[in-house]
């Protein structure tokens, strides 16, 4: 049995716990603010989890694996907090995302119906979409609660012989002892710290203190009422026109939601989590020559998150001594918080080297 450290409370460090205490370690959880902390890039209504991954083989892959992770928590929390909802990727040209997820999925035998224009807009009533266009239909992938899973979560981890030390920021870590060292001066050290401090990082370790943050905001809208069951009835939906478009659509008590790259900017959690009134005008400007009746279409509010994101765009588990360092989580790495907080824990029993750990975050 050894004794694990683990900084930040969202959906990585939670699932850190959860598969340490699994396999018999001693676990002390640090957090800044509450657990959960409602400005971590964790709680939101809803992240989603889908196949399209465009030429992205391993991460394909591991969308597999992400599942059936996700179900053993389903297991161990005794709910499960997913709609299948299927997601749509949408084609607008030759060699675009979804045509090279559609490459991808017929090279890994990933489950999938490919839809022309029509049928696209039959399914999905709601949208009116160039000529070109056509969709990629993944009949599994959908909507994951995210804050209920947080909650979950964390009363599961909560409810086990667990230390916790809330509101207190961690402010040094020496990574070869296993040391960290919190604002009020005391010291926590174990067999092995795991950093999954989000957006914080850079701050927290002098190594990162050049990673990139950025600030997403995505706006929860009211659509026009003939279209609310269209919504409910949809495949979640990704690259929706140019710049990276996604809606998570109202399933579960949950609203509808569009996000989109367009609207990623560079930016800290201390710049705040406040939003400015125009910025839902400005998320559904992006999707309204895509919409039927766009003009209707009411930024509700908008949710603000952070995360670390390098031109990578892969994911990082670095070991440095005694600490493991998972980042550059993007605005993807929600779907695969149980999996990788597994990955971790059986790297730290022998079953995996810090290299291949490494590697496999990689999508290699
Ligand atoms: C708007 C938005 C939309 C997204 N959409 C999706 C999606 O659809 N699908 C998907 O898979 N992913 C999505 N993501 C990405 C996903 O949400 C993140 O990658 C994931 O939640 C990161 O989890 P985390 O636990 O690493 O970080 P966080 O959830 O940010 O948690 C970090 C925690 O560490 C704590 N902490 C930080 N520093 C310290 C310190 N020094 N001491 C103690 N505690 C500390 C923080 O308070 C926080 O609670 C989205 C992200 C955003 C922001």
């Amino acid at each position: 049995m050894g004794r694990i450290v683990v900084v930040g409370a969202g959906i990585v460090g939670l699932s850190v716990c959860r598969a340490a205490l699994l396999a018999g370690h001693e676990v002390t959880l640090l957090e800044q603010d509450a657990i959960a902390n409602p400005n971590s890039a964790s709680y939101d209504q809803h992240r989603m989890i889908r196949y399209q991954y465009g030429d992205a083989e391993g991460y394909t892959r591991m969308v597999g694996d992400a599942f059936d992770a996700w179900d053993r928590l389903w297991d161990d929390l005794g709910v499960r907090h997913f709609s299948n909802t299927g997601t749509m990727g949408i084609s607008q040209s030759r060699e675009d995302y979804t045509s090279r997820s559609l490459a991808t999925f017929r090279k890994l035998g990933v489950q999938h119906e490919v839809l022309d224009r029509e049928a696209v807009e039959r399914t999905c009533p709601q949208l009116s979409l160039p000529e070109n266009n056509w969709g990629l239909l993944a009949p599994v992938g959908g909507a994951l609660f995210a804050s209920r899973i947080v909650d979950d979560l964390a009363r599961w981890v909560s409810a086990r012989d667990i230390e916790k030390r809330t509101h207190n920021r961690a402010v040094r870590v020496d990574s070869e002892r296993g040391e960290v060292i919190l604002e009020d001066g005391s010291v926590v050290s174990g067999d092995l710290v795991v950093i999954a401090c989000g957006a914080w990082l850079p701050e927290l370790l002098p190594n990162y203190e050049g990673m990139p943050t950025f600030r997403q905001a995505v706006c929860y809208v009211e659509p026009p009422e003939e279209y609310l069951d269209a919504w409910r009835n949809s495949p979640c939906l990704t690259d929706l026109g140019p710049g990276d478009n996604y809606a998570v659509v109202p399933t579960h008590g949950t609203g509808l939601k569009f996000g989109s790259g367009s609207h990623r900017r560079p930016g800290h959690p201390s710049d705040g989590f406040q939003s400015l009134a125009s910025e839902g005008d400005e998320v559904i400007s992006l999707f309204s020559p895509f919409l039927q009746q766009a003009a209707r279409y009411k930024p509700l509010h908008m949710r603000v998150g952070y995360y670390v994101k390098d031109a990578s765009q892969r994911f990082r588990i670095d070991t440095l001594g005694r600490t493991i360092v998972i980042t550059n989580c993007d605005g993807q790495m929600f779907k695969f918080g149980p999996l990788i907080g597994a990955r971790v824990i059986r790297s730290f029993d022998g079953e995996q080297s810090a290299t291949d750990l490494n590697r496999w975050a990689a999508g290699y």
